[in-house]
């Protein structure tokens, strides 16, 4: 993630003195439409909306593609729960899709999962890593379904030279305090469609349609909840946007380098990755799940079993599993054209690969020679005799 610091607290300083701090309070033109303009010129987009979390733009994101009771929305196994709680909150129930070794959503298993009630796949791209997005969009086109994509855990990163989140019928991003843009909470919503875009503002806007939300399109009006972003918010994006390219830069820089030192290694094998010219996340894949364990506990800085560290297995969304709802009456199981069940043991092919996983981190804000140092010492000693071999001049300063 980028680091937060005086860039942003300077940029908070004219939006508290304006006293402007709502999206729509005479601050029209104000930092979020900035941002939204920048944004959309940087991704390559039609349309951006800030929204007050990337949960909200999901779910902004489903609203505006019509999603609702009786769909059912394919997600996969490892995720934030966020991915599978947003159809619920539309009225669709979420279908869990398995992963394959690229820690994304397995094309092969959406093939398996689609039914008759299918509607749209979330594919996710975790932690830096992009989903098959060329299969992905080709059997969505054959089967009629919408794909939204969540990229809030790889803002910026890109899949054969366009940015993720951009790709399908609609993004949703995720700016809170974890993620590559980092703000706190935030989050965005992105689309090239017309009136996607007019549903998702009146939407995220209570239905307050006279703001022009609807930009004078003669469209049926929706009502809405209240997922606007502030204008603290609006300027803190700002300046982490310009610090994006540069980061993800030295994301793709330290994969490079560490990967090289990795390949030299017996016992490691680097997950495969989509689209590797692009690589921006890193994980390695062991035999079974003890090697896995025995390598996070040895190199504890920067690697950690996908299993142990992560609260984004599907077996941990115990809300979820239980089919539990907001209210008796408001039940999206009900509604569903099918018998959905959930069980601890299914996915197994994904349980699998995660506890057999190790995620490492790239070190994006650390300094190259103590990344390669760390990789170095995961190869063992025979990487230091072939330390010389790895390029690094060129990098000295990054
Ligand atoms: C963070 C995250 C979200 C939700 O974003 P919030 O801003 O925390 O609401 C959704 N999906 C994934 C994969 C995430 O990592």
């Amino acid at each position: 993630m980028a680091r937060v610091g005086l860039r942003e607290w300077l940029a908070l300083a004219p939006v508290i003195a304006s006293g402007r701090l709502a999206r729509y309070n005479g601050a029209e033109g104000g930092p979020l439409a900035r941002f939204e303009a920048a944004f959309s010129n940087q991704f390559g987009v039609k349309h951006t909306l800030t929204t007050s979390n990337g949960t909200g733009a999901l779910i902004a994101a489903l609203v505006a593609a019509g999603i609702g009771p009786g769909d059912e929305v394919l997600v996969p196994a490892y995720t934030w729960i966020a991915t599978a709680a947003a159809p619920l909150a539309v009225g669709a129930v979420p279908v869990i899709v398995d992963i394959d070794a690229t820690l994304t959503i397995s094309p092969n298993d959406i093939l398996r999962k689609i039914t008759p009630n299918t509607k749209a796949i979330i594919p996710v791209h975790m932690a830096n890593k992009v989903c098959e997005m060329d299969t992905i969009m080709g059997i969505a086109r054959k089967h009629r379904l919408l794909v939204i994509e969540d990229a809030c855990q790889a803002v910026g990163v890109s899949y054969k030279g366009r940015r993720v989140g951009t790709i399908g019928d609609l993004g949703a991003f995720s700016f809170n305090q974890f993620k590559n843009i980092s703000i706190g909470e935030g989050g965005a919503v992105v689309t090239n469609n017309d009136e996607y875009f007019a549903r998702a503002r009146m939407y995220h806007d209570v239905g307050a349609v006279f703001r022009g939300h609807l930009d004078n399109a003669n469209m049926p009006l929706i009502p809405g909840v209240n997922l606007k972003a502030s204008q603290i918010q609006g300027a803190m994006l700002n300046v982490q946007l310009k610090k994006l390219d540069p980061m993800i830069g030295r994301m793709r820089r330290r994969y490079d380098i560490m990967s090289s030192i990795l390949l030299k290694s017996r016992h490691l094998q680097i997950g495969p990755h989509n689209d590797l010219p692009n690589a921006a996340g890193m994980h390695v894949l062991f035999d079974t799940p003890d090697e896995a364990v025995a390598f996070a506990r040895e190199h504890k800085r920067g690697v950690q079993r996908i299993y142990d560290s992560s609260r984004h297995i599907f077996s941990f969304w115990q809300p979820i599993l239980q089919q539990s709802v907001v209210h008796p009456r408001m039940n999206p199981y009900d509604w569903a054209a099918r018998e959905i069940e959930y069980e601890p043991n299914m996915c197994a092919a994904s349980l699998d690969i995660l506890k057999r996983t190790c995620r490492i981190s790239l070190g994006e804000n650390y300094p190259m020679p103590l990344m390669r140092y760390l990789t170095r010492r995961m190869v063992g000693p025979a990487a230091t005799d072939i330390g010389h071999l790895v390029p690094n001049t060129s990098y000295r300063n990054s």
